[in-house]
């Protein structure tokens, strides 16, 4: 990496020594059994102030009769407690989680600093817009950023999460077919999609047209012409698409989408393979939501939660949800923001201004960064997945067999018919090896999938270590006995779920020998 990026490629390679002991015993004590009656996990001396008689404040028919059976712990005892579960799970913050189509990267700590200033993290989100010019300023500079890098006019900040930016982008498509007085109903997306697509298709009402991938891994351009007519509302394509796949064609499906009269919606919750490089508005592109929770490095998963701004081509900006933070120029003096409704919202898609704390943390990294830190960001991410690509070639299955972007799709095909290994006995191998497992059996259109994903902020030495874990697996997949993969993970507290029965019940049930 540049000196100019906050993410250097570093950390420690993942390896045999660091799973198990970091993961910890198979059953923690919970908080109520290492209660001990008086123990405080604070103390304050007295203020001074002559406390107010608790009957004096809460009539008696509210008050309870019994104290809350809370645990009573010390401080040291918490502290020990949630640092101690905080290891039981594998995180950005311990090792490589090369989980493709998710961007597992590393969240620089600046941003949750800049997170949490007093002056941002302290606001009444009801604060009129006099006293928050600061936030609205935030705004503006992150939407300014976000429609920059992919091309576009304008942009909402509200949707939180990239399945929420969906169904937005979707609303806006629905709302601009009727205001040229046309309703549509079909809305096409490629086979190699991701699943949150033709949900969010139908959450927004329309009708899901599936058009199938050709043997390169792009959208098949005879069976979408087949598939083209005046009742689609637009399209929905990732690109790279979900094989980590450059769609060559996109200018052509562009053109033949508007041919139409049909929008194109760009799935952009992964832009790490071209940030600073090309941008979906230059491809041609309507709609684009964004994950900031993957490509710009806020905390995802467990963690978040999200946020998935979409922005949008001129001819959409008055369809945007609002209220929308707005700079006013004056003439001479600093700018004035203030919130605006454009004329034809849709509406709302979140209360208030989103998740206001993760979009501070995307500008702090987009800021840190500079332009040509995210243009390396992708340069970086889309050489460590060519990289794993090249290397593991041979030793596993390659469907697409040509350049990939910032993930790559690998088979288990060939090692789970010689041996009856599959995708999942990679995964959970892998675990003990101290990585975290790669994506599996998604793309639904690869059989036996593994997608990785490395992000750019793994070092030549931490995907050298896990080039290495994935050759050891197949070299056991074809000498050690047949059901010997069974027993991994064995490290982790919790080994192996029965994933029929957890989706069946819905209660937990695991097997935590050891
Ligand atoms: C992660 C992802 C989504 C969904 O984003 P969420 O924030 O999980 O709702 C949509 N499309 C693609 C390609 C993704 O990788």
């Amino acid at each position: 990496m540049s000196d100019s990026t906050i993410v250097p490629a570093g950390g420690a390679p993942g390896g045999k020594a660091s799973s198990a002991p970091l993961l910890g015993r198979a059953a923690e004590p919970t908080l109520f059994e290492l209660s001990h009656p008086g123990r405080r996990a604070w103390s304050f001396r007295t203020s001074g102030i002559p406390e107010m008689p608790v009957d004096q404040l809460v009539s008696a028919s509210h008050r309870r009769n019994e104290p809350v059976p809370l645990p009573e712990v010390s401080e040291r005892d918490l502290v020990a407690h949630f640092t101690r579960l905080s290891h039981r799970q594998f995180s950005v913050d311990l090792g490589a989680y090369p989980l493709g189509s998710c961007t597992m990267k590393y969240n620089p700590k600046i941003c949750d600093t800049v997170a949490d200033l007093p002056g941002l993290a302290g606001v009444h989100p009801a604060a009129p817009a006099s006293l928050t010019q600061g936030w609205l300023g935030l705004f503006v500079e992150l939407e300014e950023a976000l429609c920059e890098i992919t091309g576009m006019a304008a942009a909402t900040l509200q949707p939180a999460a990239g399945a929420a930016g969906e169904l937005t982008g979707l609303l806006l498509m629905r709302a601009w077919h009727q205001a040229q007085g046309q309703v549509r109903h079909k809305v096409i997306i490629p086979d190699s999609s991701h699943g949150t697509n033709p949900a969010s298709v139908t959450l927004g009402g329309f009708e899901v047209v599936t058009v199938p991938s050709d043997s390169r891994g792009c959208v098949d351009m005879d069976a979408l012409a087949t598939v083209l007519d005046d009742d689609v509302a637009g399209i929905m394509l990732t690109n790279p698409n979900t094989l980590g796949l450059f769609e060559e064609d996109i200018a052509a499906i562009a053109a033949a989408v508007h041919g139409v009269g049909g929008l194109l919606y760009y799935d952009g919750a992964n832009l790490n393979a071209i940030l600073g490089v090309v941008r979906p508005g230059d491809m041609g592109f309507d709609i684009v939501h964004m994950n900031l929770h993957k490509t710009f490095a806020t905390p995802h998963g467990g963690g978040g939660p999200g946020a998935g701004p979409v922005a949008v081509s001129e001819r959409l900006v008055p369809f945007l949800p609002g209220p929308r933070p707005v700079r006013v120029e004056t003439d001479g003096s600093s700018p004035v923001y203030e919130w605006s409704t454009p004329p034809e919202s849709i509406g709302r898609v979140h209360t208030w201004h989103g998740n206001s704390l993760v979009l501070a943390r995307a500008l702090a990294y987009i800021l840190a960064n500079g332009g040509d830190g995210l243009r390396r960001i992708a340069e970086i991410a889309v050489l460590n997945a060519n990289w794993v690509r090249q290397r593991l070639t041979g030793t596993y299955d390659v469907p697409f067999d040509r350049p990939c972007m910032h993930e790559t799709v690998l088979s288990v095909r060939t090692m789970k018919h010689d041996y009856g290994v599959r995708a999942l006995d990679v995964a959970k191998r892998l675990l003990e090896e101290g990585f975290h497992s790669p994506t599996v059996y998604f793309p639904l259109i690869v059989e036996e999938a593994l997608m990785i994903e490395p992000t750019e902020t793994e070092s030549p030495q931490t995907l050298e270590a896990l080039a290495e874990s994935l050759e050891r697996i197949a070299r056991e997949a074809s000498t050690e006995e047949s059901g010997w993969m069974a027993q991994f993970p064995r490290g982790t507290p919790v080994r192996r779920v029965d994933e029929a029965r957890a989706a069946r019940t819905l209660i937990p049930t695991f097997d935590a020998r050891g």
